[in-house]
Parts: C-alpha cells; sequence; structure tokens
C-alpha cells in the first residue's frame, strides 16, 4: 500500500521542513510546486517566465498549468511507494483535479498543520533558504546552508509586504481545502506552533491515526482501529 501525504497549511507553516524530512525518513519523493516552479524560473522555461512575475506578487499560479505539473508529477514510477505533496493543492479546483488524478491509487492521507497567523509573518520575514538545496533555515543561522554549504538567501517573495499578501491569498483560495477536506476519515490537523521535531513527532502519529482508516502501510507497522501503536 502506497503512502500518499499532502500537508496542508499556510505559507510559513512548516509543512517544506516537515514535508522533506517525512520524505526523506520513507523513501518516498517530496513533490514541492513552489520549488518546481523555482526550478522552471531558474532555468528560464516558458511556464518559468510567466510563473515569476505571479510568485513575485504573492498570487497563485494558474490551476490549470498547475494541474499539468502534478499530473504529470505523479505519473512518474519513483511515486509507486507513495509522495509528500507540499504546496499543492492550493484552490479546491486543484483538489477535485487531484481526486481525479488519484483515481484508483491507494487514498490520500490529509494532514493540516496549523500556526496562529502572527507566528507565521514573523517566520517568514525573518526565513532564509539555501539556493542550493532549497533547506529552510531562520535569520541568524550565518550565510551558509548547515546541510550543503551552498548561499543562503531570502526568498523573493519572503518581504513583509508579500507576505502579508500570500497570508490573504491563503486565506480567500487555499483555506477553503480544511473544509474540503475535513469530513474524510483520512484527515488529521496537527499544531505547527512548535519545535520542528515536536511537529515531527505529531506528525507521525496523525499519519499513523490517519493510516488506520486505509490499512497498514510500509513502515508504519500494525495499527489498532483507534490509531494507536500496539
Ligand atoms: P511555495 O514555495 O509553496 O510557498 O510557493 C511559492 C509560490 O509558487 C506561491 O506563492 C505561488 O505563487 C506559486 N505556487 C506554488 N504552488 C502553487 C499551486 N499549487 N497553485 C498556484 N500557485 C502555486
Amino acid at each position: 500500500m502506497a503512502l500518499n501525504l499532502l500537508m496542508l497549511g499556510p505559507p510559513g507553516a512548516g509543512k517544506g521542513t516537515q514535508a522533506e524530512r517525512f520524505a526523506q525518513s520513507r523513501g518516498i519523493p517530496k513533490i514541492s510546486t513552489g520549488d518546481i516552479l523555482r526550478d522552471a524560473v531558474q532555468a528560464g522555461t516558458e511556464i518559468g517566465l510567466r510563473a515569476k512575475a505571479i510568485m513575485d506578487r504573492g498570487e497563485l499560479v494558474h490551476d490549470e498549468v498547475m494541474i499539468g505539473i502534478v499530473r504529470e508529477r505523479l505519473e512518474k514510477n519513483d511515486t509507486a511507494n507513495g509522495f509528500v505533496l507540499d504546496g499543492f493543492p492550493r484552490t479546491v479546483a486543484q483538489a477535485e483535479a487531484l481526486d481525479g488524478i488519484m483515481a484508483g491509487r491507494d487514498p490520500l492521507i490529509v494532514i493540516d498543520i496549523m500556526v496562529p497567523e502572527e507566528v507565521l509573518v514573523r517566520r517568514l520575514s525573518s526565513r532564509m533558504i539555501c539556493q542550493d538545496c532549497g533547506h529552510n533555515a531562520p535569520v541568524g543561522h550565518g550565510p551558509v546552508c548547515t546541510l550543503c554549504g551552498g548561499k543562503l538567501v531570502q526568498r523573493s517573495d519572503d518581504n513583509q509586504a508579500i507576505v502579508l499578501d500570500r497570508l490573504k491569498v491563503y486565506h480567500g483560495q487555499s483555506e477553503p481545502l480544511v473544509k474540503y477536506y475535513r469530513e474524510r476519515p483520512t484527515f488529521r490537523s496537527i499544531d505547527g506552533a512548535q519545535s520542528p521535531d515536536q511537529v515531527a513527532t505529531d506528525l507521525t502519529a496523525a499519519i499513523t491515526a490517519a493510516c488506520a482508516h486505509t490499512g497498514p502501510l510500509p513502515g508504519l507497522g500494525a495499527t489498532t482501529p483507534s490509531g494507536v501503536q500496539p
């Protein structure tokens, strides 16, 4: 059975960091639509050129473009044992398209990472990102990535004005996704205003509980009906 995980939450909730950790620990790919777009911008492709201005304004790239990118990515063989989706879906139209793409595959586990607004603004405005490996680090970590030695830079859409716009876009277009998924037995919310290690622990527990509704998954062990490890 494949572990098909989807991370919801506002910008700055820690989706990328947690998705990366979890994907690495399970040996499944992390698929971040933000990273795919930033790579396209860097490579100067047509999609990248069109997306850059939209991303710099903190707005959303068109649904059709994003759905096409994700459909193509999920067709690759490395998703056979599962994947972690980070940053997609961002609209209800994308979620509906994803349900179509997932038809006939193992169910989605949906985890919503909740963080208060003031924490998000503080985190985003002080976040640095490695231009080589994409690792996130708060300001004060020095100019060099602790993982790969690459240069840490501020994301062009992480300045305070754009951060507020991105949060507005989240509330208007992406928060309705919680309602879209909430009634599913494989939906769980976790508290993202804790240390990354504690969030990672809670994430694994939430996935284990959600998996009680899908059957045993690789690496998570057997679960009781209540989702508690025996
Ligand atoms: P992220 O790294 O997830 O914060 O994404 C950075 C930017 O990429 C967003 O602010 C959007 O402009 C764009 N983007 C990423 N994922 C999506 C998506 N699923 N739908 C529309 N735009 C997206």
